[in-house]
């Protein structure tokens, strides 16, 4: 980082003084002095002491806030209508003072205070007390100071906080959206945005019970955290709604919504072993679409149930929502009993869901619903314990699944989930599950693969290698001991090392948590001596060519099983950086599997005689080891060390399974190679490659009408249309789109299953003629379905008319495109390489524009709308525009250091990439 001088610092301070909220607050005597608009002496006055002592900006707390004052309740009190442009209210928080102060540190965001008093109670001969305060924004993260006139003693406070703030419209905080003529505002609050509605304590270690109530429009509905107590009328047309007091939790997980929403009731879900009370169960949608919950309300009861035995633990809440918001910046947010979704992620239209939603509609909601006792029950005190809740919470999701459906291949999708994170994992820039976080602009950057798939994987390992007998009972325990409270890495550590007793188990998420990077194990066969073989097996970091990372210096405990031609699987805890383990049986082996079941997360390599023996025996090898295998073998190659003509030969293997993981794992691969590596003279060559490995597979499927066939068969359409460029594919992918939208004919809403959405309609954008784009820009203004919404808006991002550029950056930028579609048009306007250039410089010369537009949580992304590049040109404009333009995109740092490290990394493995293509004959 570059060190800042005296100078910039003071600069940069005096900006950020002059860019703070002006909160116009009350009764400080020294409220001039303090006030943001600092007057030109004061700024020559504060540069003179600078030196000396911190000045009060430079004292606030960029992280997590000072020890020393925790909230205990809250009780809030605000009136939300969501068709005005602001709400207003009170709230009171009782606070626990260790030692007297003159001032707090808090949380505030772009709130009006209007009023704000602490309370002192009466204590031995003194009277209770009421004490001015005032109140301050200082960093634009919404850190607060509030000062006391006279001070505040140790002990209890209450501060009463009136104040007001605008509905957010970036759907950040306490926002607002507009559908189909109506208005909702919902609280999205994960991680730090209850503060934008909240002046508080917005850090998920301080818990406090909640008592809420909401003056909102007679008739309309309101979701909060607690079961909803009493409704009275309040005049003007407005009602009070109070819930019932809630169990301690943090900011992140509130729960506020107002607004028309259709309300399902169903039956409460029974009582069990675990839960005395009937449960009851409600789901929430925007007006009119209520009956499409039915798909999702149906599935809760069951999924619940596997939780409750799983962890022995009753359901901790004494209600349960479901609700599918309109826009919501997540995919889900798993507030406490007020489970909230993006609706398109829910939704459901007539019975079945096509094969692709109906997974990812499991998927989200097991992990929401996995999430009421690992993050809401038990709570990480700070964002660097993140995976406790989020690893946990994924790890949950497919054994929860794979209980309710043994043939569903969940097992499967887990072993794909934590391999996509070792791709993450391989970049210098990656992070480690468990780092700390000092600024909380860094946040958000800890919600990436690496928290939820490598944690996935890693929890995975340990619960194989030492027994779901051991570990599991271990975690319910974990559970218990911290209900209600908060517990970190150390404290899970220690609960689990003595509930199991297995000091290598405490070990092994030590070394996989705390430090970053995939180990690689190579193994060489020691077959010298007759009747004495072993394998040895040598641990280092994972390296793919032209990487910065150093091989040497990271060790990991690994526990490590492999199996050999004899049927045996010999595990052993590898904790050396060399470690020899003899064969069982004693003969030299034909073959091995370094990765018994792909539980393990690593990587392995062998010599090229090892890796054609295990090629021998793919067919015998289970589905998740034939996804280690695919995945050691693509990873071999990219760090030099297997040759072409062996990748290829595993991708025509992979591409014969009967499991649709096994088939689609070297796609993205193969996806990243036909982009790059692909020259003019041998594009056909590669095409036909394609076609011969996916054509057929695909045709073969058409016939089945499983839900695994189904979805294989969508991904390879589009694979070999958009990738394969193959003729047709496109030409039958063209028709559908073209009768599913009524493009020159009648509309056909059958036509397009929603996992053929994005594919189908880039190949129509592209090949259907000009007319198609305002069609189709027509046809998304009528259908209200929120997929097909933002799968258009991905596929027009991939025009390929010059003249058709005009249209689609403008409707990015419009009202007509929600936040979140246009990123996704943004972004996919990036990947087609005929009109790269021109969309990239369009995207510089409208940066502010575009970052105002898109989700403001996502805006620390937007250096990933360089991750296609390949090229060095290209990445030096990318450093150059956020170099410029940093101001705008707080938190970009990891996100550029990773697009950037992305794009070196394609350049070094140009040569092996083309010399892949070259050896096809
Ligand atoms: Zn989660």
């Amino acid at each position: 980082m570059r060190i800042l001088t005296l100078p910039a610092l003071l600069a940069g301070l005096i900006v950020l003084t002059a860019c703070g909220t002006d909160n116009k607050t009350t009764s400080d005597p020294d409220r001039e002095k303090a006030s943001p608009q600092t007057t030109a002496s004061e700024q020559t006055v504060e540069t003179k002491n600078a030196e000396a002592k911190p000045s009060v900006e430079e004292q606030a707390p960029a992280g997590k806030l000072p020890d020393g004052v925790r909230p205990t309740a809250y009780r809030l009190d605000l009136t939300l209508d969501p068709r005005q442009d602001t709400f207003h209210g009170q709230v009171e928080i009782d606070i626990e003072v260790d030692k007297a102060t003159d001032h707090i540190w808090m949380h505030g965001n772009n709130i009006d205070v209007a009023d704000i008093k602490a309370i002192v109670p009466a204590q031995g001969d003194e009277k209770e007390k009421e004490v001015a305060a005032h109140y301050r924004q200082m960093l634009d993260s919404g850190v607060v100071r509030v000062d006391f006139a006279g001070g505040i003693p140790a002990g209890k406070i209450t501060l009463h906080t009136r104040y007001s703030a605008p509905f957010d419209k970036n759907l950040a905080g306490l926002f607002k959206v507009e559908e189909k003529g109506d208005a909702y505002a919902l609280a999205k609050s994960e991680s730090i945005q209850a503060r934008r509605f909240l002046p508080g304590f917005d850090e998920p270690g301080l818990k406090a019970t909640y008592d809420i109530s909401l003056t909102i429009p007679k008739g309309y509905k309101a979701i909060s955290n607690g079961l909803e107590t009493e409704r009275v009328d309040a005049g003007n047309g407005m009602e009070k709604v109070t819930f019932a007091q809630t169990r301690p939790m943090p900011t992140y997980l509130l729960s506020l919504a107002v607004g028309p929403f259709d309300v399902v009731e169903r039956p409460d879900i029974p009582a069990n072993k675990y839960r005395k009370e009937p449960l009851p169960l409600r789901g929430f949608a925007r007006k009119g679409r209520g009956k499409d919950m039915a798909y999702v309300l149906d599935k809760t009861p069951e999924m619940l149930r596997i939780f409750e035995e799983q962890l022995q633990r009753p359901y901790p809440f004494r209600k349960l929502d479901i609700i599918a918001a309109p826009q919501w910046p997540s995919g889900a947010t798993e507030l406490s009993a007020a489970i909230t979704y993006r609706e398109q992620r829910i939704l459901v239209e007539g019975d079945e869901p096509a094969p692709g939603l109906r997974l990812a509609l499991l998927g989200v909601h097991a992990h929401e619903i996995a999430h009421m006792w690992f993050g809401n029950l038990v709570t990480p005190p700070w964002w660097d314990d993140l995976w406790l809740k989020e690893g946990f919470a994924t790890w949950g999701t497919p054994l929860a699944l794979t209980i309710m459906e043994p043939d569903g291949g969940h097992d499967l999708n887990a072993a794909v989930r934590a391999i996509s994170a070792m791709k993450l994992d391989s970049l210098a820039s990656t992070r480690a599950i468990r780092e700390p976080i000092t600024d909380n602009n860094n946040i958000r950057n800890a919600y990436d693969a690496i928290t939820y798939s490598k944690s996935l994987g890693v929890i995975h390992m340990v619960d194989e290698y030492f027994g779901a007998d051991t570990f599991r009972p271990a975690l319910g325990r974990y559970i218990e001991k911290f209900a209600d409270g908060v517990a970190d890495s150390p404290d899970f550590y220690k609960v689990i090392g003595d509930e199991t007793e297995s000091p290598q188990l405490t070990e092994t998420f030590r070394t996989f948590v705390e430090q970053k990077g995939v180990p690689l194990l190579s193994l060489t066969m020691n077959c010298n001596t007759d009747g004495e073989a072993s394998v040895i097996v040598q641990q280092q970091r994972y390296k793919p060519l032209g990487s910065p990372i150093s091989e040497t210096g990271q060790q990991w405990s690994i526990p490590f099983c492999m199996r050999t031609n004899t049927g045996v699987a010999q595990c052993e805890f590898l904790s050396d950086s060399q470690q020899e383990i003899a064969v069982s049986g004693g003969a030299c082996p034909k073959w091995v599997m370094p990765n018994v079941n792909g539980s393990g997360y690593y990587r392995f390599n062998m010599d090229e005689k090892y890796w054609q023996a295990l090629l021998g025996e793919f067919d015998n090898l289970n589905p998740t080891e034939r996804l280690s295998l695919i995945d050691s073998a693509f990873a071999a190659f990219e760090s030099g060390k297997l040759k072409p003509g062996t990748l290829l030969e595993v991708v025509r293997l992979s591409a014969t399974s009967d499991k649709r993981q096994v088939v689609e794992a070297p796609l993205g691969y193969l996806a990243k190679y036909a982009d790059h590596y692909i020259e003019d003279a041998n594009a056909a060559r590669w095409q036909a490659f394609l076609k011969e490995q996916y054509g057929k597979k695909a045709q073969d499927l058409a016939d089945n009408t499983d839900s695994e066939s189904k979805l294989l068969r969508s991904r390879l359409l589009g694979f070999l249309a958009l990738e394969g460029k193959d003729k047709d594919t496109r030409k039958q992918l063209q028709q559908q789109a073209e009768l599913f939208t009524g493009f020159n004919r009648e509309r056909d809403p059958t036509a397009l299953d929603s996992d053929l959405y994005e594919s189908a309609l880039t190949v129509a954008i592209q090949d259907s003629g000009k007319d198609f784009l305002d069609h189709l820009i027509k046809v998304r203004s009528e259908l209200d379905d929120p997929l097909f919404e933002s799968a258009s808006a991905n596929a027009m991002g991939r025009v390929i008319d010059p003249l058709q550029l005009d249209t689609i950056h403008q409707l990015a930028l419009s009202d007509n495109m929600g936040a979140r579609e246009a990123f996704g048009l943004i972004q996919n306007a990036l990947i087609e390489p005929e009109l790269q250039a021109r969309n990239w410089q369009w995207l510089r010369d409208n940066f502010a524009e575009v970052v105002a537009k898109i989700p403001e949580q996502w805006r620390r992304n937007t250096p990933r709308f360089g991750a296609n590049f390949c090229d060095q040109q290209y990445l030096k404009q990318v450093q150059l525009l956020f170099t410029q333009q940093q101001k705008l995109v707080p938190g970009y740092q990891r996100a550029l250091a990773q697009t950037e490290e992305g794009i070196n990394l394609c350049l070094a493995l140009k040569q092996n990439g083309q010399a892949l293509v070259s050896s096809l004959d």
